[in-house]
């Protein structure tokens, strides 16, 4: 018998699992996959962490979460400075002084600021309504048209003018030549990798990998008082409401032997139309100065989840927003005893502090 079953060894039930052993309450961690880490996962290939299911970097503006994780690991100092592929010209992203002066040649932030202004006028945009209409009132449309319409309907399957603006207003536009994908006051990689962060989280606690909390359902609910489910709400309830609408991703990781730097940076995009994949990762480039001999590299292919693919992004558009707030009550009304947190739980395109924030903010609430 436990005080909690928690559904999902990632951050989220991670972090409440360490949280509430350390009040001295007994868990039971299972976990759907045959490791633990959730979507953090990272593995170490000829000498290489490679992050299995995508690149993460840990970046935040709150000293809260950043004292937090740092109980758990140490960072070095990587900041994330992502380049744009488009049909082999490069450019530098987030959309900065260095990206406005390749698409126009502008020296000074006073011309860019003119080269968007004109673009915007011409677009006639003033309240911008959809993912479209932000990016171009944010950048003008020759950026739009090159570095976010193709990469954005790869990422997300539909056209840019069904999606919802904040999801461009994730990355910040600088009148600074400055590349810091990131505005956060802290940011790095762990340096012994992600999934040492969770195997210290959980230590000394009792976790069974290969577990489907649903599948065992039956056996697994009379084991404790309270559960905490960190996987998908919709199938919680047998999508008994309707499938609330996820992105997958699929992972293509090749070993290169001939040469010990492929592409010069961590990340590069490839925000044209035509190449599948939307992002290419040179994992050993997130530890700058890593002479390891060979290279790891992985590119990301996205499509629409389909039940028995991993959700990897939730689709918070209105129409999957207002299914979730149904699925959200119901679990209220039906399973006081249930807390539903994380990506999935909740359907929020959380990063990583902000589910490390939820999960202290859940955990000061039950104890
Ligand atoms: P998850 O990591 O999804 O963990 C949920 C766990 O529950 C999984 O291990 C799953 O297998 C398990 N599970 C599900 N159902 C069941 C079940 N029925 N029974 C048992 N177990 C179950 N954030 C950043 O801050 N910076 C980044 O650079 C960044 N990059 C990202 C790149 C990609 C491609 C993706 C997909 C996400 C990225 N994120 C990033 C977000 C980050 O991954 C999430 O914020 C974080 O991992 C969410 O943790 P979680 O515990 O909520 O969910
Ligand atoms: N985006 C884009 N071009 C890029 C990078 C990002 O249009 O080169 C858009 C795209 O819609 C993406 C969003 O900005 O989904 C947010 O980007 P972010 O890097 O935060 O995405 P994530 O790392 O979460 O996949």
């Amino acid at each position: 018998m436990y005080d909690y079953i928690i559904a999902g060894s990632g951050l989220f039930g991670a972090v409440l699992a360490h949280e509430l052993r350390q009040k001295h309450k007994s868990v039971l961690v299972v976990e759907k996959r045959r490791h633990i880490g959730g979507n953090i996962y990272s593995e170490n290939i000829t000498g290489i962490h490679v992050h299995r299911y995508g690149p993460h970097i840990f970046h935040t503006n709150s000293q809260k979460v950043w004292d937090y994780i740092n109980q758990f690991t140490g960072f070095n100092r990587f900041t994330n400075t992502p380049i744009a592929n488009y049909n082999g010209e490069i450019y530098s992203l987030p959309f900065s002084m260095y990206t406005f002066n390749k698409m126009w040649g502008v020296i000074t932030p006073e011309q860019a600021k003119a080269k968007i202004d004109e673009q915007r006028r011409e677009s006639g945009i003033t309240e911008p309504r959809n993912l479209e209409e932000q990016a171009i009132s944010l950048v003008g449309r020759d950026i739009y048209e090159r570095l976010i319409k193709g990469y954005t309907e790869k990422q997300w399957g539909r056209p840019c003018s069904e999606l919802p603006a904040f999801i461009i207003k994730r990355l910040p536009v600088r009148f600074t030549y400055d590349s810091n994908y990131f505005n956060a006051l802290y940011q790095g990689i762990p340096l012994d990798g992600y999934t040492k962060i969770i195997e210290n989280m959980l230590e000394g606690i009792e976790v069974k990998t290969g577990c489907d909390y649903l599948a065992e359902r039956g056996q697994l609910e009379g084991l404790a008082d309270k559960v905490i489910f960190t996987g998908q709400i919709d199938e919680y309830f047998g999508y008994s409401l309707g499938t609330l609408e996820y992105r997958t991703l699929r992972f293509e990781t090749e070993v290169l032997q001939d040469t010990d730097n492929f592409q010069g940076n961590a990340i590069v995009n490839y925000t044209d139309s035509i190449t599948p994949y939307t992002r290419c990762i040179e994992h050993k480039h997130f530890y700058p100065g890593n002479d390891t001999l060979g290279t790891v590299i992985t590119r990301e292919y996205s499509s629409e989840w389909q039940s028995g693919d991993e959700p990897y992004y939730p689709v918070n558009d209105a129409k999957n927003n207002s299914l979730y707030e149904e699925y959200r009550k119901m679990a209220a009304e039906k399973c006081p005893d249930v807390i539903f947190g994380g990506r999935l739980g909740e359907y929020k395109y959380y990063d990583m502090d902000q589910v490390i924030l939820r999960a202290l903010e859940v955990s000061a609430q039950i104890l």
